[in-house]
């Protein structure tokens, strides 16, 4: 049961919120549909009665700007003066679908800085603890299941079917449209009980899914014919894009969302990873079946972290450099990635 866990702190943070002047609410790097669908809907909850503003380390990518108010975020580095003025006033910070400092990336030291209250809702292992009230949930399929916990007690006649379009968005995409990360029968409450605050399943559903340009179906063939490698001995598959491929295809942000998940698939493939070449780092994407623990590899060795079956992570040497020590730690985890499945 979560109410209880929730509950002790929810009317603390009424009153927080009753109390605040500036409310700023805050993604992760890089959002993906749980991060951003949890702010969204946040933030069309509070927005309706509290001055409220969604600051994010960077910019949202193309199928999840459909969201009501996706265009008033201020996002790094554009909106970079706007946003110190807005940290200067704030009384009360949320931090949504993270719970490592680093993800805040460029906003951690306005954030860590402030002297406002903070609340973390995260649903990831391992929190830190920088926050003042920390509502962290590792059995829930998304943060934006623990929002609408969270909203359902702080007050549920507020919820909106704006606000149940974007927190069934999280659910939809961190379980993979119910494929994974969903085996708790409560998810499918929460699932029933936004559709009764009016989420359109079928309209966030061809926003989120069906809402990609042409280049990125020719980029995921690209990959999926000529760059996936397959290591049947390890179970493992694995591919990578330069900037010169990307740039080939006209790369937008996003386009590459769910291309790391598309060799589990294959049959006898526990774990994949993507590793992607951008201006100043390689950001790499992993994903795994069964008991194969990719967030212990992501932080041992990849300045990374995430859950058991998706996390990511980051280097600053070269692409080639990043793939020769993939492939170099894959044999310390040969005994788990045989165990897996
Ligand atoms: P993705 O591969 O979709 O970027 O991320 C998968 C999961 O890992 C998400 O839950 C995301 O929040 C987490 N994640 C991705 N990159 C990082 C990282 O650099 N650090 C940590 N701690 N988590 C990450
Ligand atoms: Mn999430």
């Amino acid at each position: 049961m979560r109410e209880p866990i929730l509950s002790h702190v929810v009317s603390e943070i009424r009153n927080l919120i009753e109390d605040a002047k500036q409310i700023i609410i805050v993604p992760h790097l890089n959002p993906d549909g749980d991060a951003i669908g949890s702010t969204m809907g946040l933030y069309n909850y509070l927005s309706a009665f509290k001055n409220v503003c969604l600051i994010a380390p960077n910019a949202f990518p193309h199928n999840l700007q459909w969201m009501d108010g996706a265009d008033k975020v201020l996002f790094m580095p554009d909106h970079e003066a706007e946003i110190k003025e807005k940290f200067n006033c704030v009384d009360l910070i949320f931090c949504l679908d993270f719970s490592s400092i680093g993800r805040m990336d460029v906003l951690k030291n306005f954030v860590l800085e402030s002297t406002a209250k903070k609340v973390v809702i995260d649903h990831h292992p391992e929190p830190e603890a920088f926050s003042d009230y920390l509502l962290s949930d590792t059995t829930v399929s998304s943060t934006c299941e623990l929002v609408f916990e969270f909203l359902s007690v702080l007050d549920p006649s507020r919820i909106t079917k704006k606000v149940a379009d974007c927190l069934f968005t999280g659910i939809l995409t961190d379980t993979g449209s119910f494929n994974h990360n969903s085996s708790n029968p409560r998810t499918y409450q929460v699932v029933g009980e936004l559709l009764a605050f009016g989420a359109d399943k079928e309209m966030v559903t061809r926003n989120t899914f069906d809402n990609y340009s042409a280049n990125r179906m020719r980029l995921m063939g690209y990959v999926l014919n000529e760059k996936l490698q397959i290591l049947p001995d390890q179970k493992t598959a694995y591919a990578w894009l330069t900037k010169e491929e990307l740039e080939r295809y006209n790369y937008q942000t996003g386009d590459s969302e769910g291309f790391v998940n598309m060799a589990l698939s294959i049959k006898g493939i526990v774990f994949s990873a993507y590793f992607m070449e951008t201006e100043d780092r390689i950001r790499i994407s992993f994903r795994s079946k069964g008991t194969f623990d990719v967030n212990k590899l992501a932080r041992k060795y990849f300045n990374g972290g995430g859950h058991t079956n998706a996390a990511g992570g980051r280097t600053t040497m070269t692409l080639h450099e990043t793939l020769d020590k993939f492939r170099s730690v894959l044999p310390e985890f040969q005994d788990e990635l045989m165990l897996s499945l």
